[in-house]
């Protein structure tokens, strides 16, 4: 394993701020967990588990320990007739892991192509995009539990995956470092496209819907709507989308008649978080270096030169403008640290 000391993070996290770390350590293999955690200088100190970086803001030092985890590695595990069984090693790139999907014709995970970040930090918050979640294709993932030194096996349902959430984002916070994960995909062609800009995307271009043609579709849609984090710092959807009981949604649509919302399970509605930071007028402003994406006022970027703190502030003001004029709290889907 190798450890740095005074690690600046700024390649460490797609917002591109600097902070500094005391310790940083990366992380090849799952043996390398052991060896970090019988040592016991490192072991006591505060530490926090780093992928990609593109779902963190950092607002100033760690003072402790980052451990990055780069666990390699794609292998097919099983397989039969209809399915495949694909394990990745945490640190394998997402986008790398749907392409050579994608390439051997294997179907479930080509709507989540081009989400940055690392396989491993995929069932953290559970990625979804058009229509897709991870949880739709997790068979399990292994964990290292940090307490015993124990590499634990989590099926699907342990994880309890909900939107943009799962069980290691609560009662197992800090508690496991995930070390790989195994996909079902299947053999045979089956597609999503619930999603309407996907499905419009689709018919515009009149091309055959395949396994190619939607990878091929996403990637497209994707990068006119976001930025490149290498262009600009920014870590995707800054809020996550309310959801709100049916009589709160009644009211709010006849005070706004306009209000963007779609059913989201039996009596509850999920609101279109841009939509509500867009009518407080945020969208295309900027503070400083910081400010809210121009194309898409869900996503906060930074110009250049912010700190994590400037970002931070600036996700606070619009907080209390969103509650203000509309009286819903909106929850950060990245982790500010
Ligand atoms: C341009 C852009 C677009 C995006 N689009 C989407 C999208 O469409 N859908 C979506 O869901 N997300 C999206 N994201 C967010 C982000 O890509 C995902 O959340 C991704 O899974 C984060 O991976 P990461 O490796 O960068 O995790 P990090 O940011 O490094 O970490 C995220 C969290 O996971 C924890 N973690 C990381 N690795 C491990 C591990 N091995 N074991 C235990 N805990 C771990 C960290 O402690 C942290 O709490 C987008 C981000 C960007 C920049």
């Amino acid at each position: 394993m190798q450890i740095h000391r005074h690690q600046n993070l700024l390649n460490y996290n797609t917002f591109r701020v600097t902070a500094q770390a005391d310790y940083l350590v990366e992380i090849a293999s799952a043996n390398q967990l052991q060896e970090l955690f019988s040592d016991k200088f490192l072991s006591d100190l505060p530490r926090f588990i780093l992928g990609g970086g593109s779902n963190i803001l950092f607002t100033g030092d760690i003072s402790g320990l980052i451990i990055k985890v780069n666990i390699p590695g794609i292998e097919i595990i099983d397989e039969d007739h209809n399915f495949i069984w694909i394990k990745a090693g945490a640190g394998q790139n997402w986008h790398d892991l749907v392409s050579y999907c994608v390439d051997n014709g294997w179907y479930g995970i080509e709507n989540l192509a081009l989400i940055p970040g690392s396989c491993g930090a995929a069932p953290i918050q559970n990625i979804g995009a058009y229509g897709v979640e991870l949880n739709n294709v997790l068979d399990s993932l292994e964990a290292f539990e940090i307490e015993t030194g124990k590499i634990r096996t989590f099926c699907n349902q342990d994880c309890l995956f909900n939107y943009r959430y799962s069980i290691f984002k609560d009662h197992l916070k800090g508690k496991y470092i995930i070390s790989s994960i195994t996909l079902k995909l299947s053999k045979r062609p089956e597609f999503t496209l619930t999603y309407l800009s996907l499905n419009d995307y689709l018919k515009k271009s009149e091309t055959e819907v395949t396994l190619r043609s939607i990878y091929d579709a996403v990637i497209s849609i994707r990068r006119s709507k976001l930025p490149d984090p290498k262009e600009l710092g920014n870590c995707g959807s800054f809020f996550k989308n309310p959801e709100i009981g049916e009589e709160r949604y009644l009211t709010l649509k006849s005070s706004f008649p306009d209000l963007k919302a779609h059913p989201s399970g039996p009596g509850a509605f999920k609101l279109s978080a841009a939509w509500l930071i867009e009518q407080c007028g945020w969208k295309g402003k900027r503070i400083g270096s910081a400010g809210v994406y121009g194309q898409q006022a869900l996503v906060l970027v930074n110009y250049g030169s912010s700190s994590g703190e400037e970002i931070a502030n600036l996700a606070a003001e619009i907080q209390d403008s969103v509650a203000e004029k509309f009286n819903v709290s909106l929850v950060p889907e990245v982790t500010i640290i």
